[in-house]
């Protein structure tokens, strides 16, 4: 089969099937669906085609010179961008090695030497490339760590921005190592760190309309001295940037902060106490967040803090099952993340699956009544989960008017059980493909505000 064109840039009108959660609640699908796009990238209307082909009166007139160009994709299937909420750019290369190990064992042997080297020149060969990475894999909107480099920060964020994706980036904070003590003042390099993510936020946080911002970005406690802690969420909250770190991975992890933090009441309360919690706090976005006492799931939900859980990771090192429909239950915002090399590829659908098969065990040996989520249920975290865990609910994450167009088309052919033995035409079912049945090529095209990513 021919491949269909596809757009480039907005305005135009896309015919597809076309499946999207809805922020009230609930999915909508169109067997034969319409996504208009205005010219600035914003969805002006999803509607059956056969309604959606005749003008609608609030649509602004357009005149011959600009009339919008319609691309038919049938049968692929429209969905909004994924949202992939926690990742390591400079991390790519040790994808998918390093199984197994225990969190402490796998960053000294596999992750620090390789982010050691990862300097201005080494984001300028991986930059693009780890972009285009993401955006082939569905994700239209990443949240990521770079190095302890701010020259490598400062080209990743060049690379997003010259690729188009929407992407929340930061600079590694970090200066302690486990068996340091932690309680006191920032070593020399941790100052240099926050200067330089203090001018990365300057520069960055906010550009392109807000596509592209800025994460003041502590490692974890084991690796930050108090100060830095502190310092980094007071930048945050003034500046409006992110502040982004690991939370409660790993048992060994857990047994460190015990012993380096004696003051604090658990591991989240060595964050509440840098003030990275609010009232006046910043937006902050804990990954994994895996082994949470009652109190800090208590803390985590009345202070709107975010989470990204990343169960491909957390079962690639043996860390644990977090305990998803507790959280979801509890009213915390979830989101998905990859935690590349943590997990081992970009594909938030294959974190999706992971995530559903480690909750069906948590439900088996650990005895959890609650209900799992059903594939629409995952898709709905893995878009507007995440965007509700970044703030953005109102602008992506959903196919509805006024929010700005960042989608994928797929072609959910290639997640058919047998060649030609017919494609699903029911939205759960194929989202359960989708899911359980992932092609490494089944993404055709993504869109951040209408504009076709590089593939
Ligand atoms: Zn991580």
């Amino acid at each position: 089969m021919a491949m269909p064109s596809l757009p480039l840039a907005p305005p135009f009108r896309l015919r597809a099937r076309v499946l999207t959660p809805l922020a009230a609640g609930g999915t909508r699908y169109f067997a034969d669906g319409a996504v208009h796009v205005d010219p600035h990238g914003r969805i002006s209307r999803v509607a059956d085609w056969a309604e959606a082909s005749e003008p609608e009166a609030s649509e602004p007139e357009v005149d011959a010179m600009t009339r919008i160009r319609d691309y038919d994709v049938r049968p692929w299937l429209v969905l909004p961008g994924l949202v992939d909420l926690h990742t390591h750019i400079p991390q790519l290369p040790n994808a998918g090695v390093g199984a197994g190990l225990d969190l402490l064992t796998w960053l000294e042997q596999y992750t620090f030497p390789l982010e050691r080297r990862f300097d201005a020149a080494a984001a300028e060969r991986l930059g693009p490339l780890a972009m285009r990475a993401f955006s082939a894999a569905g994700t239209t909107t990443v949240a990521a760590y770079a190095s302890a480099d701010p020259d490598a920060t400062e080209v990743l964020l060049q690379s997003a921005e010259a690729h188009g994706i929407r992407a929340v980036i930061g600079l590694v904070l970090m200066g302690r190592t486990v068996g340091d003590e932690h309680g006191g003042a920032a070593s020399p390099d941790e100052d240099a760190g926050l200067r330089a993510s203090a001018e990365l936020a300057a520069r960055w946080h906010g550009r392109d309309e807000g596509r592209l911002r800025y994460a003041f970005t502590p490692r974890f406690a084991l690796s930050c001295s108090g100060q830095v802690l502190r310092a980094s969420a007071r930048l945050a909250a003034e500046t409006g940037s992110y502040w982004q770190t690991h939370l409660s991975e790993d048992p060994r992890e857990l047994d460190e902060v015990r012993r380096a933090f004696p003051e604090a009441r658990d591991y989240l309360d060595v964050y509440d106490r840098a003030g990275a919690l609010g009232p006046g706090g910043p937006s902050a976005l804990f990954a994994h967040a895996i082994h949470l006492s009652d109190r800090e799931i208590e803390r985590l939900a009345e202070s709107g803090a975010g989470v990204a859980h990343c169960p491909a990771s957390n079962l690639f090192l043996p860390s644990g099952i977090m305990p998803l429909a507790r959280y979801l239950e509890a009213g915390i915002p979830v989101g998905l993340g990859s935690d590349i090399s943590g997990g081992p590829g970009p594909s938030i659908f294959e974190v999706m699956r992971v995530g559903a098969y480690a909750q069906h065990a948590l439900q088996i040996v650990g005895g959890d009544p609650r209900p799992v989520l059903d594939p629409l249920g995952w898709l709905r975290l893995g878009t507007l989960g995440g965007a509700a865990a970044l703030g953005l609910a109102d602008t992506i994450g959903s196919l509805e008017p006024g929010r700005e167009a960042d989608m994928i088309a797929i072609d959910a052919s290639l997640t058919e059980p047998l060649p030609g033995a017919g494609s699903a035409d029911e939205p759960a079912e194929i989202v359960s493909r989708l899911i359980f049945r992932t092609h490494p090529q089944m993404v055709r095209g993504a869109w951040v505000r209408g504009r076709l990513l590089p593939a």
